[in-house]
C-alpha cells in the first residue's frame, strides 16, 4: 500500500478557489476572530503531518491485531494509546469545539478536512475522536452550564472520550421501542438501567474516563419516540473538584467480532443502575441527539470519501508500476516486456471513476460543511435560514451518497490490483471491509434515503428542494459561455431532478409505498446531480489555468470525464424511480 499523503492541494483548491471560504469566514464575527486563510493553511498542514506520520502507519497492524476484551477491560492495538495521546495533545479532538470550553473554535469546513485526513489514515482510529466530538456537540447544545463546565474541557482536550448509546438488541432503526430506563433520584440525578449494543468506543484503554450519552425512558414516558430522554453517564464518577472518583455501575459485557474497523471497539454496554444526569428536557432526547446528527452524518459521509481517497492513492501508484499486456494502440513502454496497466481503457475507467467521485465528494462535503458554518455563525437571519434548509436537505445525501460512492471507489481500487487486491498485505481489501460499515451505521443508507425523500422533500411540499434547485439554476444562468460544456448537462440534470421530485411528491399522495420504493434511487439521482454542480464549479475555478499547472489540467479532464461517463447514470436510476412500487409487491412474503 502506498504511504498516505494528505490531499492538501485539492483541499486548498476547494476551500480557497472554488468556495472562497476565507472571505466567507470574515463575514461571520465568531469565525473572523479565530480563522483566516493562513490559520487554515497551518492547521491543514499540521493535520496532514500527524495523520500521515503517526496514525496511518497503525492502520494495517491495527486491523491484524484488533481489540481484545478480557473481564470487562478492552485493549486497543499496539501503538493506539500513544497515537491517541499525541492526537489529543495537538488539540485535534476539540478542533471544532467552542473556545469558551477550551475548544479550538474552527469552522466545520476546516474540521471536515481534518476528519477526512484522520479517516484516510485509519477509519478505526478516527472513530474514537469522532464519537467524542459528536457527544460534545450534544452536550454543548443541550446540557446545563454545570455539566458543560464539568465535562466539555476534558473531552475537547481528549483526556476523556465520549460514546453514543442508542442501539439495543431489539431496537436499531426504531429507537421508539428502546427499553433502557432512567429512574429519577432525590438529588436530581437518575439511575440508568439497560443494555446497549454496538457501542463504538464504549470501553477502551485510550482515555482515563468515558462519557456515555445514553438514550433511556423515564418511568412515566409516553410510548414511542416522543418518550425518549438523553442522559450523561460517566464511566468513572467525577468529583466536585473535577478529580476522578468511583467507578459507575456500568460495564462492557463483550466486544463484537466484525467484518472491518477491527481496531475500533464495538461494545455491548450494561448499565446497572448507573448514575447519570439528564441532558436537555424530559422526553426530548431524540431531538437533542439530532443536533449532533447533522454534523455526525456528514462525518460518516466523509469516512466513505476518506477510504476512497486512500484506496485511490494506492491504486494510481500500482497502475503506473504494474506491467501487463500492451496498450490497444501499440506498445508504450518499448523497453519493457509489457506496458503499465494505466494504458488500458478499463483501468483508466476505474481510476477516473475513483478520482471523479473522490474529488466530487470532497467538494460536496466541504459545501455542506460551509452551510453548517453559515447556519451556526452567520449574523444574517435570512442567510442562516437558507443554510439550515440546505443542511436539512443535503445531510442525508452527504451521508448516504458519499458512503455508497466510497464503497464503489474502494472496490474499484481493489480491482485495479487484480488478484493482489484480494490479498491482505496490499491493504486494498481492508479499505473495502472498513468502508462497508459507513453505509450501515448512523442510520442505514436506506433510512437516509427515506429521510431525504419522505421527510425533507415530500414532507416540506418541495420547499427544501427548491432552496437547492434555485441555487443551481441561478448558477447556470449566471455562468459564462465558456462553461457551457458543463452547465448545459448540469441544467438538463436539474430539470430531470425537478421532474422526478414533482413525480415523487405526486405519487406519494396516491400510495404510501411509493416513497420507500423510490427513495434510494432518488437519492442517487440527487447525489449525481449535486456532484455535477460541484464539478461545474470546480471546472470554473480551473478553466484558463490549465497550462499553468498540471493540477488544473487534471481537474478539467476529470470534470469532462464526470459529465461524459458518470452523470448519465441518472437516466437508468430515474427510470427505476418512475417504475413505482407495483413490481415490489407482486410476491407474497411466502413466495420469496
Ligand atoms: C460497527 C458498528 C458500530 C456501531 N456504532 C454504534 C454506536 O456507537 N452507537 C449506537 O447507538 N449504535 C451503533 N451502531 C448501531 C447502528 O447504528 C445500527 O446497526 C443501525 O442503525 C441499524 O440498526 P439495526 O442494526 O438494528 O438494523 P434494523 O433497524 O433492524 O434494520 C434492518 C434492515 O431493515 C431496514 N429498515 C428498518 N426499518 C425500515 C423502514 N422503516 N423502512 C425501510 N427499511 C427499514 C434497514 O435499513 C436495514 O436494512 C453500530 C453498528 C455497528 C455494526
Amino acid at each position: 500500500m502506498a504511504d498516505y499523503k494528505a490531499p492538501l492541494r485539492d483541499m486548498r483548491f476547494v476551500l480557497n478557489e472554488v468556495f472562497d471560504a476565507p472571505k466567507l469566514w470574515q463575514t461571520m464575527p465568531a469565525l473572523a476572530e479565530v480563522v483566516d486563510a493562513e490559520t487554515a493553511e497551518a492547521i491543514l498542514e499540521e493535520a496532514g503531518k500527524i495523520t500521515a506520520n503517526s496514525i496511518a502507519p497503525l492502520n494495517r497492524s491495527g486491523d491484524e491485531e484488533g481489540c481484545r476484551w478480557v473481564d470487562g477491560a478492552v485493549t486497543t492495538p499496539a501503538g493506539y494509546p500513544e497515537a491517541y495521546r499525541l492526537y489529543a495533545e495537538g488539540g485535534w479532538v476539540g478542533v471544532g469545539g467552542d473556545p469558551a470550553y477550551s475548544g479550538m473554535g474552527m469552522p466545520k469546513a476546516i474540521s471536515a478536512q481534518v476528519e477526512e485526513m484522520m479517516n484516510s489514515a485509519s477509519l478505526a482510529f478516527g472513530l474514537y475522536p469522532m464519537l467524542t466530538s459528536g457527544a460534545c456537540l450534544s452536550l454543548y447544545a443541550h446540557a446545563s452550564e454545570e455539566l458543560k463546565q464539568k465535562y466539555l474541557p476534558n473531552m475537547y482536550a481528549g483526556v476523556w472520550s465520549g460514546s453514543m448509546c442508542l442501539t439495543e438488541p431489539h431496537a436499531g432503526t426504531d429507537l421508539g421501542i428502546i427499553r433502557t430506563k432512567a429512574e429519577p433520584q432525590a438529588d436530581g440525578s437518575y439511575k440508568v438501567s439497560g443494555t446497549k449494543i454496538f457501542i463504538t468506543g464504549g470501553e477502551h484503554d485510550l482515555t482515563e474516563n468515558i462519557i456515555h450519552l445514553v438514550l433511556a425512558k423515564l418511568p412515566d414516558a409516553p410510548a414511542g419516540s416522543r418518550g425518549i430522554s438523553l442522559f450523561l453517564v460517566p464511566k468513572v464518577m467525577v468529583n466536585e473538584d473535577g478529580s476522578l472518583g468511583e467507578r459507575n455501575s456500568l460495564g462492557c459485557g463483550s466486544i463484537e467480532h466484525k467484518m472491518g474497523i477491527q481496531a475500533s471497539a464495538t461494545c455491548v454496554m450494561n448499565f446497572d443502575g448507573a448514575t447519570g444526569w439528564m441532558v436537555g428536557e424530559p422526553n426530548k432526547g431524540l431531538a437533542a441527539m439530532f443536533t449532533m446528527m447533522n454534523y455526525e452524518r456528514l462525518g460518516v459521509g466523509i469516512q466513505g470519501l476518506a477510504t476512497g481517497e486512500r484506496s485511490y492513492q494506492s491504486a494510481i501508484e500500482y497502475a503506473r508500476e504494474r506491467i501487463q499486456s500492451r496498450a490497444p494502440t501499440g506498445p508504450v513502454a518499448q523497453d519493457k516486456a509489457a506496458d503499465p496497466i494505466i494504458v488500458h481503457p478499463d483501468v483508466r475507467r476505474m481510476l477516473l471513476t475513483m478520482k471523479a467521485l473522490n474529488e466530487g465528494g470532497r467538494a460536496f462535503s466541504s459545501y455542506v460543511a460551509l452551510q453548517l458554518d453559515i447556519a451556526k455563525f452567520s449574523d444574517d437571519a435570512e442567510a442562516r435560514q437558507r443554510a439550515e434548509a440546505l443542511v436539512a436537505l443535503l445531510t442525508p445525501v452527504a451521508k448516504a451518497f458519499l458512503t455508497d460512492m466510497g464503497l464503489e471507489t474502494t472496490v474499484h481500487g481493489q480491482q485495479v490490483f487484480g488478484g493482489h487486491g484480494f490479498i491482505r498485505e496490499w491493504g486494498q481489501e481492508q479499505l473495502v471491509r472498513d468502508c462497508r460499515i459507513t453505509q450501515i451505521y448512523e442510520g442505514t443508507n436506506g433510512i437516509q434515503a427515506l429521510d431525504l425523500l419522505g421527510r425533507k422533500v415530500v414532507g416540506s411540499g418541495g420547499e427544501l428542494y427548491r432552496a437547492f434547485a434555485e441555487e443551481v439554476r441561478s448558477y447556470c444562468a449566471a455562468a459564462g459561455g465558456e462553461l457551457e460544456e458543463f452547465t448545459t448537462p448540469l441544467k438538463a440534470a436539474l430539470e430531470n431532478l425537478d421532474a422526478l421530485t414533482a413525480f415523487a411528491i405526486d405519487s406519494a399522495k396516491r400510495n404510501p409505498n411509493e416513497i420507500g420504493a423510490a427513495s434510494v434511487e432518488y437519492l442517487h439521482v440527487f447525489g449525481y446531480t449535486a456532484y455535477a454542480y460541484m464539478w461545474a464549479r470546480m471546472a470554473e475555478a480551473a478553466l484558463g489555468k490549465e497550462t499553468q499547472d498540471d493540477f488544473y489540467a487534471s481537474k478539467l479532464g476529470t470534470a469532462r470525464f464526470y459529465f461524459a461517463r458518470l452523470l448519465p447514470r441518472i437516466h437508468s436510476l430515474s427510470a427505476s424511480v418512475r417504475a413505482g412500487s407495483d413490481s415490489l409487491y407482486l410476491l407474497e412474503a411466502s413466495q420469496f
